[in-house]
């Protein structure tokens, strides 16, 4: 038999596949509660907003669906979750057995009843940039954000909605599923540990100003084009540019965006060499007459992963060039792009038009951002290093990362990196 330690539930910071995961193993393992704060209006993280991920390329809403039906069948309180809420505060408990934490959630304007029929869209006057289509497209201010939402229900932004001179939505709605008057919580929670599963968001790539992402719409990121290749994206999987919607053949992918680079991220991303290798099969795949280009200053595939640089060093179509990228320039009569490119193996400079360029863009850690709104008691100790990542992970004081809190990883190692913070408040708190 086990014995709880402390009875309190472990505080996840983060509702992606990380902080999903940890909770899933701690449940599952031990009779130990856990709660999850996540600030987005749902469970699941950036992963959703991929089109395929390795190792085994599968879409994401299948490995999430198997994780839905396993917090749906777990005994009820087991694990708590608070979507669209943050953490502001976290101080000791005074017999240093834990942690209070204060926790903010936004109003819950659509309840459970709500049977995702959506009559309320049809009436809904507003629209919103869809991030999760990187605003690529709009919704309208009443939404449900990506077809595997989890908790399965429409949400409101508040700040495209007319709440005061509006509410079509609310009349329209025969479930009695909507209250636009709903009222933000406030709350405290008393936790044993706390893992933080904050993930990452990426690089703001307007930064680089040589190549021209937010000045030529024809320079995407690496995240719009998972969405672009997406069945669920805003071009229904047709990889088309998005200033006049022509279907692309010459695509050039640029490595290191913004990473390696002392003056942005000083660090490997980890994943964007395999993720352009990956965009560039599904170009391949999508429109087969494509020639993708991929400039790279190395290409970085550890372990299995050189298989999949095979694969795509075995397409004729696929072309590498060891290069750096020093200036993009747009063609406004076409809205092609023309690179100027610095050939390393032949010290040449040359042109290289494209139809349209995607900036392997690097992760910019979120807990950077989050712990400067978060008010931490004085003995508590949270280091981040000098890139924002979370280094003192400390075992008696219950305190633990998983996934790019830590630092760059891809969906797999972050699955890892979940147990093994799972592993570690189960020692901590539970004497086998
Ligand atoms: Fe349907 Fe009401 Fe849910 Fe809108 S909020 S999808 S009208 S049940
Ligand atoms: Fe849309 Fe807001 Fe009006 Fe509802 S109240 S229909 S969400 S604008």
């Amino acid at each position: 038999m086990s014995e709880l330690n402390n009875g309190n539930p472990v505080l996840i910071i983060g509702g992606g596949h990380s902080g999903v995961s940890a909770a899933l193993e701690i449940t599952e393992a031990v009779d130990k509660k856990v709660c999850i704060v996540e600030k987005k209006p749902y469970l699941g993280g950036r992963v959703l907003q991929m089109y395929k991920y390795f190792p085994k390329l599968c879409p994401p809403f299948c490995g999430f669906e198997i994780n839905t039906k396993r917090i749906k069948s777990s005994p009820s309180d087991n694990i708590k979750f608070y979507v669209s809420s943050v953490v502001e505060e976290i101080s000791k408990e005074k017999a240093g057995t834990g942690y209070t934490v204060k926790i903010r959630q936004k109003p819950q304007y659509i309840n459970d009843n709500c049977t995702i029929c959506g009559e309320c869209v049809k009436e809904c006057p507003e629209n919103r940039p869809n991030d999760f289509n990187y605003g690529m497209d709009t919704t309208k201010a009443i939404y449900l954000p990506n077809i595997s939402t989890f908790p399965l229900k429409y949400t409101v932004d508040e700040e495209y909605c007319k709440f005061s001179s509006c509410k079509k939505c609310e009349d329209a709605c025969k479930y009695n599923a909507i209250d636009l008057n709903a009222k933000e919580s406030v709350f405290e929670l008393k936790v044993s540990d706390i893992i933080f599963a904050t993930g990452w968001k990426p690089y703001n790539l307007e930064k680089l100003e040589n190549l021209g992402y937010g000045k030529f719409k024809n320079v995407i990121t690496n995240v719009m084009m998972e969405r672009l290749a997406a069945e669920t994206g805003p071009t229904n999987g047709r990889i088309l540019r998005p200033s006049d919607g022509k279907e692309v053949n010459d695509v050039a992918f640029i490595q290191c965006a913004g990473s390696r680079n002392e003056n942005h991220l000083p660090y490997c991303s980890a994943v964007c060499c395999m993720a352009s290798l990956k965009q560039a099969l599904y170009l391949r795949e999508k429109n087969p007459s494509s020639s993708p280009t991929i400039f790279y200053i190395d290409l970085r595939t550890p372990g299995r992963y050189e298989n999949f640089l095979n694969k795509a060093n075995g397409d004729e179509n696929i072309k590498f060039n060891k290069g750096i990228v020093g200036k993009i320039s747009e063609d406004r009569s076409t809205g092609d792009l023309m690179l100027d490119v610095e050939d390393m193996l032949s010290g040449k400079k040359i042109k290289f038009r494209a139809e349209m360029v995607v900036l392997a863009g690097g992760m910019y850690p979120n807990i950077k951002d989050d712990l400067s709104n978060i008010k931490i008691g004085g003995d508590i100790k949270i280091d981040i290093d000098e890139n924002g990542f979370i280094f003192n992970e400390d075992f008696d004081a219950g305190i633990f990362s998983a996934g790019v809190a830590k630092f760059p990883l891809d969906v797999y190692m972050s699955g890892q990196s979940a147990t093994s913070a799972a592993l570690s408040v189960i020692q901590r708190n539970v004497k086998l």
